[in-house]
């Protein structure tokens, strides 16, 4: 196995896109120019290369909403015809399943911070989970993505079984069934050790790479400071770049890995996307056949459930999602070498932007998306009555009378649009688009 990947390196992404975003937007290029500019480097384009980091930068000189429209246009249309040669008329659906609202750290942008006392906190049991996991796999679902928050204590002690009760109920159903987790960055040993209960994939999103703004957002807990292989917190620790290491450790562990970062945080999102480049080039550039495709997810910075302690405009945040998230994951598409980046279409846009985007851009995406512990028992009332809150809920913040569907669900992490996956179904069908697994656009 190869060394890791020098820290130097994960220190000089953000100032490395951010000085090359900046440079290159001060030339001012007029639209005419920007255009042809655009043009020569999608012509260009080697499928085995993908795009060099000045190239995405100048693909990213043409987000924000006030762009030349010909010039977006040109670049959604050459991922549309990439993305048809790399994937056909397929798509795979994921679906996340959260296993607790309890968290430690105190991310200003989320609804589960420690000091968000308006939110209703919920942790499940391993039964609630096997139960979940058969209503999910049975409506389709290949890719299955345990979620939660820094609750570290339940993750020491909860986490592996957990990963086995999914991988097991899901296999039952649909042999091509993978696990993903989406949680507090973990070293290599613990992720091995996951892959031996049957995880199969890593999600971790960096929120931004400015270390300073990711200081301001995340200023205390785990996910400040990291874990340690005890899943006890690192005081005083450097959890900016544990988080940095996540995709490393977990394709050291062989697993699949994802990576993205919070559309809008930044006051230069584009730096944040040409950050992203930048990683996961370099982990495909470093560790060749061991990286499988790279799930590059594009969470957008959405208001959260509790809106009184909601701090999204108040923190003056000022991008339009929706109006560039199918020309985001356009670049994402065509700055990786063909067939080693999925791009993940996810629910914070409303569905016909999602679907937009899959059409054009994403092999990845997720249908129904309900982001409470226990959500999806909801869809079966008459399950979540049988087996009662007390088998369902191991840790509550309301009495275990007081936790109705309404209840949970007003538990949101943040706010999404909720379609039902029928919806979804017959929207793909509509346009074309076959669900397939994931499991078999792996590369290996
Ligand atoms: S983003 Fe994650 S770590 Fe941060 S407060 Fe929310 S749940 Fe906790």
């Amino acid at each position: 196995m190869q060394d890791v990947i020098q820290e130097s390196f994960y220190r000089s992404i953000y100032p490395t896109a951010e000085a090359t975003f900046l440079a290159q937007r001060a030339e001012s290029l007029d639209a005419q120019a920007l255009r042809r500019r655009v043009k020569e480097i999608l012509h260009t384009r080697d499928g085995h290369q993908g795009l060099s980091v000045q190239q995405v930068s100048w693909l990213l000189q043409a987000v924000r909403s006030v762009a030349d429209p010909a010039t977006r246009a040109a670049i959604v249309d050459a991922a549309r015809a990439v993305r048809r040669t790399c994937f056909g008329n397929q798509v795979a659906t994921m679906v996340p399943i959260e296993v607790t609202s309890y968290c430690a750290s105190t991310c200003k942008f989320c609804g589960w911070r420690a000091d968000n006392k308006d939110m209703v906190r919920l942790a499940i049991s391993e039964t609630a989970i096997r139960e979940q996991a058969k209503i999910l796999a049975r409506m389709g679902f290949s890719h299955f993505e345990i979620a939660g928050g820094d609750h570290l204590p339940f993750l020491r002690n909860s986490l592996k079984p957990l990963v086995r009760a999914l991988k097991e109920e899901t296999r039952a159903v649909n042999p091509e069934a993978r696990v993903s987790l989406c949680l507090v960055p973990m070293h290599e040993a613990q992720y091995t050790e996951l892959r031996e209960h049957g995880l199969d994939c890593v999600l971790t999103w960096q929120e931004t790479y400015c270390q300073e703004l990711f200081a301001f957002h995340v200023p205390s807990g785990p996910k400040a400071w990291g874990i340690d292989l005890d899943f006890a917190m690192t005081r005083g620790g450097d959890g900016f770049m544990q988080r940095l290491r996540s995709q490393e450790m977990a394709i050291r562990s062989g697993l699949q890995a994802g990576l993205g970062a919070m559309i809008g945080l930044a006051e230069h999102t584009e730096a944040d996307i040409l950050s992203v480049v930048i990683h996961g080039q370099r982990l495909i550039e470093h560790y060749g056949d061991a990286v499988q495709p790279l799930i590059i997810g594009m969470p957008a910075w959405n208001s959260i459930t509790t809106t009184a302690s909601d701090n999204r405009e108040s923190m003056g945040f000022n991008f339009h999602s929706e109006a560039n998230f199918e020309l985001i994951a356009a670049i994402y598409l065509l700055a990786y070498p063909d067939r080693r980046a999925w791009v993940f279409a996810n629910g914070r846009v409303a569905p016909q932007v999602q679907v937009d985007c899959i059409e054009s851009a994403a092999f990845f995406t997720s249908t129904l998306v309900q982001i409470a512990p226990g959500a999806y028992l909801g869809l079966q009332p008459e399950v979540a009555q049988r087996l009662g809150n007390g088998s369902i809920f191991i840790k509550s913040s309301i009495e275990a009378d007081e936790i109705t569907q309404e209840a949970i669900m007003s538990g949101e992490q943040f706010m999404h649009y909720l379609m039902p996956h029928d919806a979804f179904l017959q929207m793909f069908s509509q346009r074309g688009l076959q669900v397939v697994s994931d499991r078999s656009m792996l590369l290996h």
